[in-house]
């Protein structure tokens, strides 16, 4: 079997997995709008990996998606490129237990915290780093991938989008491909969704979760994330949501909660 039919049938494969889950997810959950649809527990499992540059990043730009997913039985893993403590802030011995609030974050949104193992401010793209982050991704067997949006002002933000962007090329786009905003303006810019998740029911959640960065100013940070899923719900035609953009290359797995 060639390098090519091989990867037409783990691709054939895994799009009839995903259709099966649609097709019975969507008994109880009529379209995206649905928010709030309570659905028995998924014939299977997707693995859903959010990835973050520091802890927090994934909880705000994702929190409520994170919640659907994670409510609908199906596996999410909040993957962290570091734990949000610069070398300075770790030396000064002051620094905030950043990892202990992202496990209070995760806890709520009912996803597993990862770390990358790479230094807050100090982010690293090469060829190492290149292939030990793709081999940590292909270790979670993911069906699919949220990542920051690349255009984006903080380079850490930028690293991580640049290592999952390699590992999918390197995977042969054997998952989902999603770009997520953060902060707009002062990180995420220039971005326009092509998919929504109404997280209109999970709000309060999402916030709860972005609350227990509580060394993150998160009055400041939350009101300018609430601002925008209440744009983006406008958008969508409900009260919160998240936007999102697919890779125009990306395989379509046909998941429940993307419209
Ligand atoms: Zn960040």
């Amino acid at each position: 079997m060639t390098q090519d039919s091989q990867e037409l049938v783990s691709r054939r494969s895994l799009l009839e997995r995903a259709s099966l889950l649609g097709t019975s997810l969507a008994l109880g959950l009529p379209g995206a709008a649905s928010a709030g649809a309570t659905v028995s527990a998924a014939p299977g499992r997707f693995k859903v990996v959010v990835t973050g540059g520091h802890p927090g990043d994934p909880e705000y730009g994702c929190g409520g998606t994170i919640a659907r997913y994670a409510d609908l039985g199906h596996d999410v893993v909040v993957l962290y490129l570091n734990k949000g403590v610069t070398p300075e802030a770790a030396r000064a011995g002051n620094a905030p237990d950043r990892v202990a609030e992202a496990a209070k974050a995760c806890e709520i949104l009912k996803a597993r915290p990862l770390y990358a193992g790479q230094i807050d401010g100090n982010a690293i793209v090469d060829r190492e780093r290149y292939e030990q982050f793709r081999t940590l991704l292909e270790a979670e067997r993911p069906d699919v991938v949220f990542t920051h949006w690349p255009i984006d002002n903080h380079a850490d933000h930028r690293a991580i989008s640049m290592l999952v962007y390699d590992a999918w090329l390197r995977m042969k786009k054997a998952f989902a491909l999603y770009y997520f905003e953060v902060s707009n303006g002062e990180d995420t810019v220039q971005f326009t969704p092509t998919h929504y998740v109404d997280i209109s029911t999970v709000a309060e959640r999402k916030r709860t979760a972005c609350y227990a960065h509580a060394s993150q100013t998160p009055d400041r940070f939350y009101q300018l994330q609430e601002a925008v899923t209440r744009m983006r719900g406008i958008e969508r035609g409900t009260a919160q949501a998240e936007g999102f953009i697919r890779h125009v290359q990306s395989p379509d797995f046909t998941l429940p909660l993307i419209s």
